[in-house]
């Protein structure tokens, strides 16, 4: 936690965290508008952009917008693309802010809907994140986006109903949280929830992508999933022992009933022990299943420790001298 009292005492401060990916289009308008925002809140604030290894002008309108308004843009620039999530936590490890607000760079969500989020903070919740209200996306994002958010449900315990907006603020110490894990793949949504106290949602207003195309194509986003699936739960691995068990007892009932129906008409009936042998393997392969399903729970355990999270915050501690 040295981060905190090396950055002074910033307690009333915001800081926004941009992450920026080929966005040269979008940059002047959202630096203009953030600016004029944060400004109005009369609150402390500094707007970190983040570049994630850019290939086209966005680093150098970053470097001219961190000059022009010194003090108030900050710049990071990442030596090469590390992906939306890491780019925000190098942003949160430059933050100072007590409220880290979140934002994407291409103008989807508006951020003349801040105001509305440090409000909400205001009446002291740990997280606020966002609804879209007219969702302007694909009809296959909406459908697995609402996937995840009943899996994310589950796992974390938060109810939340739009992960994928970003537009969110965190109080300081879930961002601490968050800069101790070290777990490489994070979706920070997801993961500031698992520390999140309290939190609740506002809605907001989407708009369509001002410049520039998504930087989430049909299989990074179906990587995404599958990512997020496993990052939080290991609930399938689990099924596989669940599936095993299933699959043995009826192997077993089909044995039963084989012998019954096999002594009451004869060898004929089960075709001279054919079905005899269906019923054995069904029962060898119920077994293989839970033999998989016993093997990925030592894998998930592992997956766990790998992980490495703390395992708690502690949020203070009362009644110990100094
Ligand atoms: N982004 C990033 N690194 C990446 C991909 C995206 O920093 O590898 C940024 C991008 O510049 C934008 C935000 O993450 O500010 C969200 O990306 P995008 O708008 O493409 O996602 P979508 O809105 O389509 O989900
Ligand atoms: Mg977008």
């Amino acid at each position: 936690m040295t981060a905190v009292s090396e950055k002074g005492n910033w307690s009333s401060g915001v800081s926004v965290v941009i992450p920026v990916f080929n966005e040269e289009d979008n940059l002047e308008e959202l630096v203009s508008r953030c600016l004029k925002i944060c400004d109005g809140t009369e609150k402390p604030f500094e707007i970190i952009l983040v570049d994630d290894g850019s290939t086209d002008r966005s680093p150098e309108k970053i470097i001219e917008a961190a000059r022009l308004n010194k003090g108030k843009v900050i710049g990071i620039l990442l030596n090469r693309n590390y992906g939306q999530h890491s780019a925000l936590m190098a942003g949160f490890a430059e933050s100072r802010g007590e409220i880290v607000v979140t934002l994407d760079a291409d103008l989807q969500n508006p951020p003349e809907e801040i105001p509305e989020l440090l409000h909400k903070m205001e009446e002291g919740f740990d997280v606020v994140g966002s609804v879209r209200t007219n969702r302007a996306d694909s009809l296959f994002r909406k459908a697995s986006s609402s996937m995840i958010n009943i899996a994310v449900r589950k796992s974390t315990g938060v109810m939340m109903h739009d992960y994928g907006c970003m537009l969110r603020a965190y109080r300081r110490h879930i961002v601490e949280a968050m800069l101790n894990c070290r777990e490489r793949i994070t979706f920070i949504p997801i993961l500031a929830n698992t520390f999140a106290g309290s939190a609740t949602e506002v809605e907001v207003s989407h708009e369509k992508r001002c410049h520039g195309d998504s930087k989430y194509s049909l299989w990074k986003l179906i990587n995404l999933q599958f990512d997020l699936l496993t990052s939080m739960t290991t609930f399938p691995l689990r099924l596989l022992s669940v599936l095993g068990v299933i699959i043995s007892l009826l192997g077993m009932g089909f044995g039963v009933f084989l012998l019954l129906m096999r002594l009451i008409y004869g060898p004929q009936w089960a075709a001279e022990g054919v079905f005899t042998l269906f019923a054995i393997l069904f029962i060898f392969i119920g077994a293989q299943f839970i033999g998989m399903g016993l093997l990925g729970e030592y894998i998930g355990r592992i997956h766990q420790n790998v992980r490495g999270n703390p395992r708690y915050f502690v949020d203070r501690v009362v009644g110990k001298g100094i």
